[in-house]
């Protein structure tokens, strides 16, 4: 998401976050205070303490997660691929340092190794420090942190995974984007055969033409792929979308009830109907799909 992130004090204490997208539209979400700001090579590292929406933690000038509805989006980057794959033993984390994504694969106990490879480890110990309740993950003896480019890893590492989530999308962000036709097809190669990706591709309502863009270029490396649809209150646009994508198509219907059963009572946004919901798209979304 292009936002601009613009902290305005208005007069006497108040600190208003202004979250835009391309500097004309977005949220204001009003702020108690900063908690830290602090640079890494990469990015500025920021995070703030809101009236509604409890901790931000703000990247790049971007927010990237808060408190309030971080579960919305880590729970739909993780379970619909996880329970589309038949016993997923050996999930890669591309970006994601902010241990999100990593907590909702760990509920999976079919899952043997975890690994997580974030460029920035400053970006992990701020989750450390500022929202536990997101870095417990990196505890877990199923749990390997790679600090390093998501690109050079895949690149080098000749494993192949049963589920390979990109959460590294942080357009206008100070790190090289992964957004690219090469990275798609590095994320293909180094999938199992019978294997699931996830690609955050934004807001469809906001960012359409990248979204169109993004469903192609995935789509060109893998048989099938499709999107699903979430809502995030605390996105400018207030939606979010992952494509899901596979080498072989049935696995994109695939839902595994027993391992549902397993999870189902430690996800607060995700259940069986949002499973499914989250694939039907409205008219003007599906209408970007079409060639
Ligand atoms: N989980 C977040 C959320 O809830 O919106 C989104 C992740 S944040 C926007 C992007 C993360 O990916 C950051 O921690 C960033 O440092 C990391 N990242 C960006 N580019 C990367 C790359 N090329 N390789 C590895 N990590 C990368």
């Amino acid at each position: 998401m292009n936002n601009e992130m613009n902290y305005q004090n208005s007069e006497g204490t108040s600190l208003w976050l202004e979250n835009l997208i391309d500097g004309t539209a977005g949220m204001r979400i009003k702020a108690r205070h900063a908690v830290t700001c602090s640079a890494s090579p990469f990015q500025k590292i920021e995070v703030f303490d809101t009236y509604s929406f409890g901790r931000i933690l703000v990247l790049g000038g971007n927010p990237v997660l808060t408190e309030k509805d971080e579960c919305i989006y880590h729970e739909m980057i993780s379970h619909p691929a996880m329970l589309m794959h038949t016993v997923p033993e050996k999930v890669c984390i591309i970006g994601g340092g902010d241990g999100g994504c990593l907590r909702e694969v760990l509920k999976h106990e079919c899952v043997k190794k975890a690994t997580v490879v974030e460029i920035d480890h400053q970006v992990k110990d701020a989750v450390e420090t500022y929202f536990p309740d997101l870095a417990h993950g990196f505890a877990d003896p199923r749990t390997e942190v790679i600090i390093r480019d998501g690109f050079e890893f895949l690149n080098s590492a000749g494993t192949r995974w049963d589920i390979i989530i990109v959460d590294s999308y942080d357009p206008g962000g100070p790190v090289q984007s992964l957004e690219t036709a090469s990275f798609y097809s590095l994320v293909a190669d180094r999938l199992e055969k019978n294997g699931v990706a996830v690609f955050q591709t934004d807001s469809p309502m906001q960012r359409g033409e990248f979204f169109r863009q993004a469903a192609r270029n995935i789509g060109a490396y893998f048989t099938a792929c499709k999107p699903c649809l979430c809502m995030m209150p605390s996105f400018p646009g207030g939606t979010c979308s992952f494509m899901v994508a596979a080498k072989e198509e049935p696995l994109l219907a695939g839902f595994s009830p027993e391992r549902y059963a397993l999870i189902e009572k430690k996800c607060k946004y995700y259940n069986k109907a949002v499973h499914s919901g989250a694939f039907m798209l409205p008219e003007n979304i599906a209408t970007l799909l079409k060639p």
